[in-house]
This record gives structure tokens, C-alpha cells and sequence, in this order.
């Protein structure tokens, strides 16, 4: 067996020569103060990556409006960073979503995350839409747009939707969406990168030219992930499982494991031709820091 040890390899090349990229970094309203001071102590250690933008979720049924709303003001206000606001059609009427998106409007921020959002129950139950609501992330794309010029990211899922009937029916919606205003994709989080690989060109062939950023979801709690990608159709490969099995009382361990495992999957990515990356904060700063540094990014 030989090995090919020139290939040139864009995540290997020298500064000058490496690929720009774009991060941006998604972050969750925090609920008691303590967790609102690890919020902003992670936000402060994450603001000199100089991502394109940090948004923060929106919580389910709507129920952290104000504190969504509270938080990107100030993340705008006080660092400077470019702040983007997730927004759902969850239990609320086309007038309550429309005036959320005229308050950012007249706040100045012109980036939204729009999605349909899950019922309380989750995504398992049928999403039944407010009688007077949209219906569906295509139709708040279009609201939004129909109030101002904003900049508007949508959902996209390698592995496809859980409540979507083909892989096909999922790329055709992400068209839709996008046909009705939306910039770009961010894709659930993914584990196995063929899957995002083989989406972005099923979905170039559907059509699509709009970026579709990968979601990274850093393995901060190897339980708590798993549960979370269960519930949103995200595939755990066995090989990652592995990785992490027994290491629930080694934190030291479990973080040196959960960098090794990120720092190969965005690596890999920047190989394939990948610019632009999304990650999945959870409101912690150490694995984000220590990808950026592996991908060339120094805070300054
Ligand atoms: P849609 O694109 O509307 O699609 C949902 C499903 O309905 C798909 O299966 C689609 O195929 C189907 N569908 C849509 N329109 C039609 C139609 N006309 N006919 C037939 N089928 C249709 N959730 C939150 O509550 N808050 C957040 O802040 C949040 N942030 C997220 C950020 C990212 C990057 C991602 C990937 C997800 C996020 N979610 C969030 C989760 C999201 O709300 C759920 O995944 C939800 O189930 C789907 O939202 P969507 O915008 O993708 O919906």
C-alpha cells in the first residue's frame, strides 16, 4: 500500500494560502443569571474568532421570546457583533410573528434564523399550525420578507427532516424556502460527513446554489448530545459511540476525545472544500476555541 503524502491539502497549507472562512456560532437564551454570566463570558472569549454573525435559539413554543430578543440586542449593542435572531411559527398568529420582525426591524438587526419550530411535545406529535399563523418555514420566509430586507437563514438536514416522507420531499422544501427569500442553509448537526457531502450534491443537482453551512455540534456531554440527536434524527455512528463509551466520570478524558473527534470532522470538511462553518455553541467556549485554532482562526 502506498500513501500519498503530497496531496496538497487545504487544510494544511500554509496562512496565505488557506482558504478564508466564515464562522458563525449559535448560542441558546440563557434562564437563571449564573447561566447568563457563562453566556456572556463564552460570548466575550468567542467575540475576536470575528464570526459573521452569533445567533441565539428561540425557545420552544416561543416561550423565550423576550429573552431571545433581550439577548441579541445586547450581544449587537455591546460587542459589536453581528446578531441573529432564531424565530418560530410556533402558537402564534401571523400578526404576533410579523410584529416580533418589525421590533428587530426597528432595533437594527437585519438577521434572522427562520423555522417552523416543533409543537411543545416535540418533534415526534404533528405540528398543527396557529389558525391565523404560517404554516411552515417557507411561509415566514416569505412574511419576513414582505417586511424588510433581511438576512435570512434556514434549516436544512442531511439525514432529512424526521416528519419529511423522501429525501427528495426534504430537498424540495429547502428549495422552497430558499426560492422564497432565505440566503442560506444551516444544517442540523451530522456526525458522519458523507452525509452532508452527498446532501450538498443532491442538492446542487436539485438546483440549489445557495450555501449550505455544516452545523458542528461539539461533544461537549457524549450523553446529552446522543439524546439530542435522537430526537432530531441524527445519527450516531458506532465508531463515535466508541469513542466515548466509559468515559462518563473522566471529564479531562471526554473533552480531549470530543476535540480529537470535531477537529477531524471539520478538518475533513475544509479537505472537501468546505468555507463555511456553523457551530453549535451550547454556551461554552473551550471546544469552539480550540476548533478555530485547528482551523486557522486566531481570536485578535
Ligand atoms: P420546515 O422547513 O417548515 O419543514 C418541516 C417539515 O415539514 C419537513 O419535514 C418538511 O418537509 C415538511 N413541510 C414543510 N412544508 C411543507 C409543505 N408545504 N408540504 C408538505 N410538507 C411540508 N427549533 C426551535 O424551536 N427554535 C430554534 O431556535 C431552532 N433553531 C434551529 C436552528 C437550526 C440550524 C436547525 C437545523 C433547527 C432549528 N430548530 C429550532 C429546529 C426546527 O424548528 C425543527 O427541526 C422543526 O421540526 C422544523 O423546522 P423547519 O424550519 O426545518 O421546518
Amino acid at each position: 500500500m502506498t500513501f500519498d503524502m503530497t496531496a496538497e491539502r487545504p487544510s494544511r497549507l500554509a496562512p496565505e494560502r488557506r482558504p478564508d472562512l466564515d464562522l458563525s456560532f449559535e448560542f441558546f437564551p440563557p434562564k437563571t443569571d449564573a447561566m447568563e454570566a457563562r453566556f456572556w463570558e463564552s460570548l466575550h472569549r468567542l467575540a475576536p474568532l470575528h464570526p459573521s454573525f452569533v445567533s441565539v435559539t428561540y425557545g420552544a413554543g416561543g416561550s423565550t421570546r423576550e429573552r431571545t430578543m433581550r439577548m441579541v440586542h445586547q450581544i449587537k449593542t455591546d460587542t459589536g457583533v453581528e446578531a441573529a435572531a432564531h424565530l418560530t411559527c410556533v402558537g402564534a398568529s401571523r400578526e404576533m410573528v410579523d410584529e416580533v420582525v418589525r421590533g428587530y426591524q426597528a432595533a437594527g438587526i437585519n438577521r434572522i434564523v427562520a423555522l417552523r419550530g416543533d409543537p411543545p411535545e416535540g418533534v415526534g406529535r404533528p405540528f398543527l399550525p396557529h389558525p391565523e399563523g404560517y404554516s411552515n418555514a417557507a411561509e415566514l420566509v416569505a412574511g419576513i420578507r414582505r417586511i424588510g430586507n433581511f438576512d435570512i437563514s434556514v434549516a436544512a438536514y442531511p439525514e432529512k427532516h424526521p416528519q419529511s416522507p423522501s429525501r427528495e420531499a426534504d430537498i424540495d422544501n429547502l428549495k422552497r424556502k430558499l426560492d422564497a427569500g432565505a440566503q442560506r442553509a444551516i444544517t442540523q448537526m451530522f456526525f458522519d460527513n458523507g452525509d452532508y457531502l452527498d446532501f450538498v450534491e443532491r442538492a446542487r443537482k436539485a438546483g440549489i446554489t445557495a450555501p449550505i453551512v455544516p452545523g458542528i455540534q461539539p461533544i461537549h456531554n457524549f450523553t446529552q448530545i446522543a439524546g439530542f440527536a435522537r430526537r432530531c434524527g441524527a445519527m450516531i455512528p458506532d465508531w463515535m459511540a466508541e469513542r466515548f463509551a466509559g468515559l462518563e466520570d473522566d471529564p479531562e478524558t471526554h473533552a480531549l476525545v470530543a476535540s480529537a473527534v470535531a477537529a477531524e470532522q471539520v478538518l475533513e470538511l475544509v479537505d472537501e472544500g468546505v468555507t463555511e462553518f456553523h457551530f453549535y455553541t451550547l454556551n461554552r467556549s473551550n471546544l469552539v476555541l480550540a476548533l478555530a485554532r485547528v482551523l486557522g482562526r486566531r481570536p485578535g
